[in-house]
């Protein structure tokens, strides 16, 4: 069973590769395995050698750079288990378009996203055929799918070998597959601002690149260190207005009942879950805004506060710490706009609510 968000590739796996013709080429592979069950039972020590050669492509140079500078973008998304046995990715078109234009935001060759959306599907379809993915649980639902478990795709660029600054002439593009179980809330999931900076403007704040999550997982690391469970980025200019989580954005519901989320600019993600979230609530008939908020109209304003992101799709915060002030929300309780949407993304996304915008798309099997 996979516990949280833990990496055990899954055997089938795909590289995509740029030549010099300027035409991508594609194979899958069914990298080393067992069953299921045969895996579980092992000794640890085998186990983690055969995860061990899932995670190793010795066709990608090492020195090169994606891994000296940081030269790559990647994506994530995620294969729901339904009902009647089959599993639907999440909007992967969505994802496909982000990673061309992360592609292009580092001056590669971007991938198509026809090659993107049907290599998902694929890689999916092909660990299900060997026995690796996650089973509907009929549980799941009473808990709000919290503790559902699903297929985690995660495709990535990766540049040619080099030494010295350059940019990704020939990439390859690698997708591999791990199960992800119960998310598990925080005791108390609480944030608190941070005075590091994500993003600045003209930088590259808006694409998802590698080079992003350094400052992010500080940030993190800092906030986890002093009991916070969540880093909230200020603005770099003003440093006054909410920007996002170290990989996720935020929603606020306000005391006039309006619903309101960071605009994006070039210093926020455009986030999958945030987008859907916002197509969600006017469609519930909620008045939901995309603008500049301050953190002190949040402090005085807020009653509900959540972040949303493919990992955990809604989460609710219960607080949040800014210069040594601190405003709790809803008594530190998930409130009932923040249920009732994730009740609806969830619900729609492991198939117990009616798939309305058309988000899910079925693998072939
Ligand atoms: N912001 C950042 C910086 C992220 O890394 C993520 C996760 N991809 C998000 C927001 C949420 O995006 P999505 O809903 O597409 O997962």
């Amino acid at each position: 069973m996979p516990k949280g968000f833990t990496l055990e590739v899954n055997p089938f796996v795909y590289l995509a590769k740029y030549n010099e013709d300027g035409k991508w080429t594609q194979e899958f592979k069914e990298k080393p395995h067992l069953s299921k069950d045969e895996e579980e039972a092992m000794p640890a020590e085998k186990r983690m050698e055969l995860l061990h050669q899932r995670n190793s492509f010795p066709e990608l140079p090492l020195v090169n750079y994606t891994t000296q500078y940081g030269m790559g973008c990647f994506e994530g998304l995620k294969a729901f288990p339904q009902k009647n046995g089959s599993l639907r990715v999440f909007r992967p078109d969505e994802n496909a378009k982000r990673m061309e234009t992360s592609m292009k935001g580092l001056y590669m060759p971007a991938f198509p996203p026809e090659m993107f959306v049907e290599a998902v599907k694929k890689v999916v379809a092909g660990n299900k055929r060997l026995g690796f993915y996650p089973v509907y649980d009929p549980e799941w639902e009473k808990e709000d799918f919290n503790f559902g478990h699903a297929s985690y795709v995660r495709p990535f660029s990766y540049s040619e070998g080099a030494i010295g600054l350059g940019i990704a002439r020939f990439p390859w593009v690698v997708m591999v597959s791990t199960g992800v179980g119960a998310y598990f809330m925080a005791d108390k999931p609480s944030a608190v601002t941070t005075n590091m900076i994500r993003a600045n403007h003209n930088g590259t704040g808006w694409i998802k690149c590698d080079a992003n999550y350094v400052v992010a997982t500080l940030a993190k690391k800092q906030a986890n260190a002093q009991g916070f469970m969540e880093a909230i980025f200020l603005d770099a200019c003003d440093r006054k207005y909410v920007e996002e989580g170290s990989s996720c954005n935020i929603f606020f519901l306000l005391n006039d009942g309006s619903l309101v989320t960071p605009e994006l600019g070039d210093t926020i993600l455009p986030g999958i879950t945030r987008k859907s979230i916002i197509q969600i609530a006017r469609d519930m008939g909620i008045k939901t805004e995309e603008r500049k908020i301050a953190i002190e109209e949040v402090l005085s304003e807020a009653k509900e506060v959540f972040v949303t992101g493919t990992a955990a799709g809604i989460s609710y915060i219960d607080s949040i710490t800014h210069e040594g002030k601190t405003a709790e929300f809803n008594n530190g309780k998930i409130g009932d706009i923040s249920h009732e949407l994730l009740i609806t993304l969830k619900g729609i996304q492991y198939g117990a609510k009616e798939d309305k915008f058309g988000w899910m798309v079925d693998v072939e099997e």
